[in-house]
């Protein structure tokens, strides 16, 4: 027995069965696509950035919608993490395909 005890916003849509709840950090999500924005074009594992040079506040449309869950997202909001606002500078992609050495002794 399957009760669907959804706030719904009227819009009729029925939750997908698949649904993976909310998404604890759906920026990892967005990072993981380089931004097809043409006037940011923030490579895999960077924040998005304003034309000013900034880090946007938030993802860009067109960024977030390469990841399914959240393509009836409104807006993904950039993370304190990524200092919104700050400076915009190219992060090292998370990909991992460097192994690191400790470094230490
Ligand atoms: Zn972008």
């Amino acid at each position: 027995m399957t009760s669907w005890v959804v706030a719904n916003d009227g819009t009729g849509e029925t939750p997908s069965r698949n649904d993976p709840g909310p998404i604890a950090d759906p920026y990892t999500l967005v990072e993981a696509h380089t931004c097809p924005t043409s006037t940011c074009s923030a490579p895999a594992g960077s924040p998005c950035r304003t034309g000013r040079g900034k880090v946007a506040a938030q993802y860009h449309t067109a960024r977030f919608r390469l990841v399914p869950q959240l393509a009836k997202a409104l807006t993904v909001p950039t993370p304190p993490v990524r200092m919104p606002g700050a400076a915009w500078i190219e992060r090292p992609r998370a990909a991992g395909a460097r192994p690191r050495s400790g470094g230490a002794p």
